[in-house]
């Protein structure tokens, strides 16, 4: 009848259209039904038919295939003996929990995708503070590391250094196809060098393939570059036809916050943002050696909005209040470590009327000094700000940071980009609207594998280009 097919249609619009799958215990992860209610335009775009049940397919292999399954425990012996002996039916990538949580997040998204690529299951070391942010993203089964894992005691020595490092092996060349590793340590990390690279290439893929663990250390978003490699080309494109979107759908598909982060984020949300008809979001992360706040960050922010007509700006003399109707309000969410830019803005919007009549509230959730990457709350906050900046209508951020990918990743935004300042002074312009709503990589490899030579990787087709804030950077658009 009509109720059963409406809420079918609701139950359907909470779990954006198939992308995410019913049957958990809603209870245990209320982000998870509850993040559509705060998302009020929806998902940005329409995930594929095909990425839809190709994530229904793989939640079926992580079943057979998670932890204590016996696939799983066949595969662990394997590694014990230090022989590879037969072709195990699962095959893993085992992700290293390394930097600060907004890189977390994006190379977590990165190692699920090339886990989707490759045919293998994705397990999460949950290091020392990976617990109590994110809930299961898998049905009936766990999408951690058993503590029991054989490698983790070694998994802070991994380097390039180690001699199960791929890109060592191959400067060994002791990459031999016929002798097949139990394991292999992949560094993809911001430090690594030509022969590390080397993973982005098809032929070496090949090799990777046999493997049955692949043990990955990363802080960079490398999805672009997996969109530089012909054997990943027709797949890529099947799963998402529109390319600015894979952190977008991935993201909201892996990253439900836990009931304490939601928590955090749902009160937040309603004391503050839920009322207002606009919310502007400022995320300001600085890298300098000393923590200001610093005057050229302020007015590089206040120039950026202004300039791009993002917020009001104010009437030094002040005229008689215009009582006539109920004024338009806006509230401004920042995020940073310091408060002093916080204080500022919101002083200059309570000691001034705005030209438009606007009413602004500004408000931001913490100020923690500095990061603390390894304490419960810090980290908790941290995600929690992260998503509150996904909530916002639009988002300034800064240039570099991971924390302010996330934010707009999961928003579906395209945030106004902050240039780094330069020499401690504002730049001018101030900022520039992204191409598109994807995560940045860092320090993509410069590598035609099939001509064996540097080539400008930012220059090969129309759908990889080079970052607004990191210029050797490579993003999808
Ligand atoms: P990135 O360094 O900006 O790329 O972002 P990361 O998230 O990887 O590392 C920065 C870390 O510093 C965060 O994870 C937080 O621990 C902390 N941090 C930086 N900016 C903020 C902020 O605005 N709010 C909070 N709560 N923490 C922040």
């Amino acid at each position: 009848d009509n109720n059963t097919s409406d809420s079918v249609e609701l139950l359907q619009d909470k779990l954006y259209g198939g992308l995410l799958v019913d049957g958990f215990d809603e209870s245990s992860c209320l982000s998870r039904y509850q993040s559509a209610m705060y998302h009020l335009k929806g998902l940005s775009g329409k995930p594929s038919s095909y990425l839809i049940s190709r994530l229904r397919k793989y939640e079926a292999q992580h079943k057979q295939c998670g932890p204590y399954t016996e696939f799983y425990n066949k595969t662990v012996d394997q590694l014990r003996s230090g022989k590879f002996t037969e072709s195990s039916p699962c095959k893993y990538v085992v992700w290293i929990s390394f930097s600060g949580l907004g890189n977390r997040i994006l190379t977590l998204a990165s190692a699920f995708l090339y886990a989707l690529l490759t045919n293998r299951v994705l397990l999460v070391d949950p290091g020392v503070d990976m617990i109590d942010l994110f809930c299961e993203p898998f049905p009936d089964a766990s999408w951690f590391l058993p503590a029991d894992f054989p490698l983790t005691a070694q998994f802070n020595n991994f380097s390039q250094k180690s001699d199960q490092c791929y890109g060592k092996m191959l400067k060994n060349k002791s990459v031999v196809n016929s002798n097949v590793p139990s394991f292999v340590y992949l560094h993809i990390a911001h430090d690594y060098d030509d022969h590390d690279k080397l993973f982005f290439c098809d032929e070496e893929q090949h090799f990777l393939q046999e493997v049955p663990w692949l043990v990955l250390k990363t802080d960079n978003y490398f999805v672009p570059s997996l969109f530089l490699m012909p054997s990943f080309e027709q797949e890529l494109n099947d799963l998402f036809p529109n390319k600015e979107t894979v952190f977008h759908f991935l993201g909201r598909y892996l990253f439900h916050p836990t009931n304490s982060v939601w928590g955090l984020v749902a009160r937040y949300y309603q004391a503050y943002l839920a009322k207002v008809d606009e919310r502007v979001g400022i995320q300001i992360r600085v890298f300098d050696t000393e923590p200001g706040p610093f005057q050229h960050v302020l007015d590089q922010i206040l120039a950026c909005t202004l300039k791009h007509k993002l917020l009001p700006d104010v009437k030094h003399q002040q005229d008689a209040i215009n009582s006539s109707g109920i004024p338009k309000s806006k509230a401004i969410l920042m995020t940073s470590l310091s408060s002093g830019y916080f204080e500022k803005v919101r002083d200059m919007y309570w000691e001034y009327p705005t030209v438009t009549g606007e009413v602004i509230g500004v408000y931001q959730p913490s100020h923690e000094g500095y990061q603390q990457t390894q304490k419960q709350m810090h980290n908790q906050k941290a995600w929690a700000e992260m998503y509150l900046l996904s909530l916002t209508d639009v988002l300034i951020t800064s240039s570099w940071s991971t924390f302010g990918y996330v934010a707009q990743g999961l928003g579906g935004l395209k945030p106004w980009i902050l240039y780094k300042p330069e020499n401690r002074t504002a730049p001018d312009p101030p900022c520039r609207r992204a191409m598109s709503m994807e995560p940045c990589f860092h320090a993509p490899p410069f590598y035609d594998c099939k001509a064996k030579r540097g080539t400008d990787t930012g220059e090969l087709v129309p759908y990889v280009r080079h970052c607004e804030d990191m210029s050797w950077g490579l993003k999808l658009v």
